[in-house]
């Protein structure tokens, strides 16, 4: 008596060992968020665990439904209804706000298979059809022992019925893709709305520059353009990040992404049609200081011709632009120069060109978390040689706070936050 009592204590955490409580299944999502299936024990072979984790990443990629499939050779002796419902709610399986979620458990010790449906299920699957794909499906393989097939088998009986049901009547799975398709066509209305304004607002101020003598000569004009054009086009931006945000609040991630896609895309009208004003702006004729009649905008060959060497190479180094101007009657000539906001040459600061070009950049200090650090950069003039020394600080190290996207359905980690209503099936064989 005594010694058996010693010896099933020395075997209890042996036998504890293969018995798994709710917190330590594996979570498979946290390995690859294309897998479904919690196979510790090897119940399944590999085959019919890839097979069933991409037929459940389709069918999630289609209708959003999430199903988690989970085998296990022992839970002690909980019961595996409360232990379902339990796992479903710890996984939170399914996406938050439809609950559109499924687990699939199956205890080999206790030779149980268990259902549990998220809220937003049980409508497509009642208790009654699991108990249904169960018995007619699963428990036949089950009982010869065959449990890949017969996992397998109530994985695609349970896919059929969504899909059926998703098919043939105005059931969940259709309206909620039919809403998600009406929530998209909404972005794209709004930011199509957002790109018109801007561009309404853009050939407004146009308008305003073009015609009022207020905003000076061209390149003054254009300029005022490109800057009121500037705001607006940060304001487009700014309106279609909100666009973002508000889809996200509403939608699944999904339409998020999509919103913020086609957020730079709705800014594009803007970029165009300042682009094609600005360039109308700069080309208008203007009067001739010397003899009052007209001065025209001058074509590339004869352009070169009215430029200093230094600015040709200007040009030629795309640093500076210049618009040049003729009067057609007495010969007076003018040009207005555009500096190259995004060129990486720099203004020589012996013969003012901006043809200063980088030679080389070292670190004299490096930074670090304390403090800020500092370099030298040599740059060499291309048009009259001249060097020019810079020190330059480095901003100080900071540490990232790390982390990343939370309880996004589309990230790898977890499920998508369903919650399950206790609804499902079990059965034995
Ligand atoms: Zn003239
Ligand atoms: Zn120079």
């Amino acid at each position: 008596m005594k010694r058996s009592l010693i010896l099933s204590l020395l075997c209890l955490p042996l036998l504890c060992l293969g018995q798994y409580r709710v917190e330590t299944v594996p979570n498979p999502k946290e390995q690859d968020r294309h897998a479904y299936v919690s196979n510790p024990d090897g119940i399944l072979d590999s085959a019919a665990e890839y097979r069933i984790n991409t037929l459940l990443d389709s069918l999630e990629q289609t209708s959003t439904v999430e199903i988690a499939v989970v085998l296990l050779n022992s839970i002690g002796e909980e019961a595996p209804r409360s232990f379902a419902t339990a796992l479903f709610k710890k996984w939170g399986i399914g996406k938050s706000g439809k609950d559109n979620g499924l687990l699939m458990l199956l205890v080999l010790d206790q030779r149980d298979i268990t259902f549990e449906t998220g809220y937003g299920l049980e409508g497509v699957l009642p208790d009654a059809l699991c108990k249904r794909i169960q018995m007619e499906k699963m428990l036949p393989l089950f009982k010869q022992g065959d449990y890949a097939a017969g996992m397998l088998a109530g994985v695609e009986g349970v896919i059929s019925v969504l899909q059926e049901g998703g098919l043939e009547d105005d059931s969940y799975i259709e309206a909620q893709s039919k809403s998600d398709s009406s929530r998209i066509y909404l972005i794209l209305a709004a930011g199509l709305a957002i790109a018109l304004i801007s561009f309404l607002l853009i050939s407004l101020s146009f308008r305003k520059i073009n015609n009022s003598p207020l905003f000076g000569d061209n390149k003054e004009r254009y300029l005022s353009l490109k800057k009121k054009s500037r705001s607006i086009i940060r304001g487009t931006w700014g309106l279609s990040i909100l666009l973002g945000f508000f889809s996200l609040a509403f939608t699944d991630s999904w339409s998020f992404f999509l919103s913020s896609f086609l957020g730079p895309l709705f800014t594009l009208p803007g970029y165009i049609y300042t682009g094609l004003s600005g360039r109308s702006l700069r080309r208008k004729p203007i009067p001739c200081s010397s003899c009052g009649g007209m001065m025209q905008i001058q074509p590339k060959v004869e352009k070169a011709a009215l430029l200093t060497e230094g600015q040709r190479m200007e040009e030629s180094l795309r640093s500076v632009e210049y618009d040049a101007f003729k009067c057609s009657s007495c010969g007076h000539t003018a040009s207005f120069a555009f500096d190259r906001k995004l060129s990486a040459y720099q203004r020589c600061s012996k013969c003012g060109l901006k043809t200063s070009q980088k030679t080389s950049s070292q670190i004299v200090e490096p930074a670090s978390y304390s403090r800020e650090g500092k370099g030298i950069r040599e740059y060499s003039c291309r048009y009259c040689g001249h060097r020019m020394r810079e020190t330059y600080s480095i901003p100080r190290l900071t540490r990232s706070s790390g982390g990343g996207f939370g309880g996004s359905s589309s990230g790898g980690g977890s499920f998508g936050g369903g919650s399950s209503g206790g609804g499902g099936s079990s059965s034995r064989w």
